[in-house]
C-alpha cells in the first residue's frame, strides 16, 4: 500500500513535470509559425533617460526595434547605446543635432551625418546601416551624403503622431494599421509611447505580425537575420 502509493505520487510528479515541459516546449514553435509578417518599430530622438523604461517595455512585450538616435544623445549616453544592443535593437542614424538638413550645405550635413556614425561606434552601438533625416525631411544632397557613409534613407510608412501629443488610444490605433514589410515613426520621449507598448505588442501578435529589422536593402521590415 505504502509502496503503491509513493509509485502513484512519483507517477503523478512525472506526468506534471511533463506536462509542464510540454507547454513549454509547444509555446516557442507556436509563436515562431505566427509569423505572417514584420513590421519595422522605430523609436527617434534617443538614447535619453527614457530609454531604459522603453527597453524594458519592449523586452517584457517580446519586441525588437530600431533607434534612431541622435548623435549628440549617443555621445552624452553611451552607455544607453549599449543597452540598446543588448536589448536586442538595431541602432540608427538621426543626424548629430537634429537640424532641418535640406537647409544645409553639403558639408553641415557630411558633418551631422558622419559624427553621428563616429558617436555610435564609439560608444558601442555598430556602424549604422540605417538613416532617419529630423523630420524626414530629405533631398538629393541629403541622400548622397548618406549613401556616402552606406547609410539607407528610412521615412516611414505610418507615423503615429506621438510627437504631436497622440493619445496612447491613437497610438495603438496607427499600429493596428501596420502591414507586412511596414515602417512605424515612434519616439524614444513618449510617455504614451511607453504606455501603448503592451497593446502594440499584442495588437500585431493577434494579426501574426512580428517585430522586425528593417532591411538596408529594401528599406522594409523583414525577418531578424
Ligand atoms: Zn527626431
Amino acid at each position: 500500500m505504502t509502496l503503491r502509493r509513493s509509485l502513484f505520487a512519483r507517477l503523478a510528479v512525472l506526468v506534471t513535470a511533463a506536462a509542464g515541459t510540454l507547454t513549454v516546449n509547444t509555446a516557442a514553435p507556436a509563436q515562431a509559425a505566427a509569423c505572417s509578417g514584420y513590421v519595422g518599430l522605430t523609436f527617434d530622438d534617443g538614447p535619453s533617460g527614457n530609454t531604459p523604461a522603453l527597453l524594458n517595455a519592449l523586452r517584457q512585450n517580446g519586441l525588437r526595434a530600431t533607434m534612431f538616435n541622435q548623435g549628440q544623445y549617443a555621445a552624452a549616453n553611451p552607455s544607453q547605446v549599449r543597452a540598446q544592443v543588448s536589448a536586442g535593437m538595431w541602432v540608427g542614424n538621426h543626424s548629430y543635432t537634429h537640424p532641418h538638413l535640406t537647409r544645409l550645405g553639403q558639408s553641415q550635413i557630411d558633418s551631422e551625418l558622419s559624427r553621428t556614425q563616429q558617436a555610435v561606434a564609439n560608444a558601442g552601438g555598430g556602424t549604422p546601416k540605417l538613416f532617419r533625416p529630423p523630420y524626414g525631411e530629405t533631398n538629393s544632397t541629403v541622400k548622397s551624403v548618406a549613401a556616402r557613409y552606406g547609410l539607407t534613407q528610412i521615412i516611414w510608412d505610418v507615423d503615429s503622431q506621438d510627437w504631436n501629443g497622440a493619445s496612447t488610444d491613437a497610438i495603438v490605433q496607427a499600429a493596428a494599421r501596420l502591414t507586412n514589410g511596414q515602417v512605424i515613426l515612434m519616439h524614444d520621449w513618449s510617455a504614451n509611447t511607453l504606455a501603448a507598448i503592451p497593446r502594440v505588442a499584442r495588437g500585431l501578435a493577434g494579426r501574426g505580425l512580428c517585430a522586425g529589422m528593417i532591411s538596408p536593402q529594401t528599406g522594409r521590415a523583414v525577418a531578424p537575420g
